[in-house]
């Protein structure tokens, strides 16, 4: 697999490495020790601190504005620079970085406060969010859900004219290996008229691709189909876990409350568009029949290159597993091309009404399920609501989420030619109710 005609680092660790190789360069904030959190770049196994870069006279120009915008352990700021910034920071970092650089010796000489080794260090949040969007694009997930409740009519007559979505709770959006405490709330059971209260029973996660919102628009403004690339900072995993009782009470008439506040989990790392740019291909040709998109959600150069394609993963580890050393169970192997409507579809259409998007926003795409069993993005899927529980190797079955089960998953791209890169993993494991 070691092709020549990738370029490779002189951090020898990030050669081949799964996720992040040189081509990735994803940005994250990271504290070493109980430190102050500070910004970094993912290389192999390592984390290159940008403020010692920084203060080692290693950036200057355009990419010297962004590693100071990063002060502070919040990446805000160079999120609202844009792409001029973001792009003249990963073009020094690969000079930096890459085999034969001219500055590897005094890099070298830096040692491990330039590099240190990502598992001592612990994982932030890459910035504060003001505002968390969940979508509901997977169109597989909106038919596989619709026909649970619809077996007739799975979707309603909105959703391929509309990126449907709702204002979700950024106050409980927590990074990668954070627990998840079983919610508590109201529940109808099966047959029943009146409501009981009490922790979740059905416990689920969601499969999603995160969005980071770079530079905002004024409120009363709206950022033009054409112009949303421009206002997209970057991507990570997201894991929208849901309480399917709670939900199925509480969510007529308004959508999704209590059943999906209680903790939302990404992975740290923002994989930037310019990472991600081999593995961008054109949106999928709407089915015959389907409506055109209104003239505000459609642009030719979106549906050329709009789309992306990533594999994406989860995995189980229940706690008994862990015990008997059983590897993770794959729940999901699915992909971001059966997104119904674009990432710049879902931004043109949240600002067009004058809603001011900022950075540091975070979008999620939806559960991202492909049409074949296997493919399904969350465990309502894959039990049919848990009529068809699934069988684990270590002899347990689930319907939905027990205590001590933890849900890990994975986003890799990988195209003929390129050096395959991936998000790193979104992990969270369930911990009892309080
Ligand atoms: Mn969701």
């Amino acid at each position: 697999m070691n092709q020549p005609s990738i370029p490779r680092s002189w951090v020898t660790c990030a050669n081949d490495h799964a996720d992040f190789p040189l081509q990735n360069l994803p940005l994250g904030v990271f504290s070493q020790g109980g430190g102050a959190p500070r910004s970094g770049v993912a290389i192999g196994t390592r984390i290159f601190d940008l403020q010692v870069a920084l203060e080692a006279g290693l950036f200057d120009g355009a990419a010297r504005a962004a590693v100071q915008a990063m002060a502070g352990g919040q990446l805000n700021a160079f999120f609202e620079l844009g792409a001029g910034a973001r792009v003249a920071l990963r073009e020094r970092l690969l000079e930096l970085l890459s085999e034969g650089s001219t500055l590897h010796g005094k890099l070298q000489a830096l040692g491990a406060k330039l590099l240190p080794l990502a598992a001592d260090c612990q994982m932030h949040l890459p910035a504060r969010i003001n505002d968390y969007t969940d979508f509901y694009v997977g169109i597989e997930h909106a038919q596989n859900v619709g026909k649970l409740f619809r077996p007739d009519n799975p979707l309603l007559p909105n959703y391929k004219y509309v990126p449907i979505g709702y204002h979700g709770r950024a106050s409980t959006i927590r990074p990668s290996g954070t627990d998840v405490r079983r919610p508590k709330g109201q529940t109808l059971p099966a047959g029943q008229n009146e409501p009981t209260f009490g922790p979740c029973a059905r416990l689920d996660y969601e499969l999603e691709l995160g969005i980071w919102i770079g530079q905002g628009n004024a409120m009363g403004d709206s950022i033009a189909i054409g112009d949303a690339a421009e206002h997209i900072a970057g991507y990570c995993l997201l894991n929208d876990w849901s309480a399917r009782d709670i939900q199925a009470w509480e969510y007529q008439p308004l959508g999704p409350f209590l059943s999906k506040s209680f903790i939302t989990s990404i992975s740290p790392w923002v994989v930037t568009a310019e990472a991600l740019a081999p593995f961008r291909q054109a949106q999928a040709p709407r089915p015959e029949g389907d409506p055109q998109p209104l003239p505000y959600l459609f642009d030719n150069r979106d549906q050329a290159n709009g789309a992306f394609d990533i594999d994406l993963e989860v995995l189980l580890l229940t706690q008994t597993m862990r015990e008997q050393n059983l590897p993770a169970h794959r729940l999901t192997l699915s992909n971001t091309r059966y997104m119904y409507w674009t990432v710049a579809q879902m931004v043109a259409h949240h600002s067009v009404n004058g809603c001011q998007l900022q950075a540091g926003d975070l979008f999620g795409s939806g559960t991202l399920s492909g049409p074949e069993s296997g493919q399904f993005g969350s465990l309502l899927e894959i039990t049919e609501g848990g009529k068809k529980p699934i069988e684990l190797a270590s002899g347990e079955v689930r319907k939905f989420l027990e205590d001590g089960d933890e849900i890990i998953l994975r986003g890799r791209c990988q195209r003929e030619g390129f050096a395959s890169i991936g998000f790193g993993e979104c992990r969270g494991t369930v911990v009892a109710a309080r």
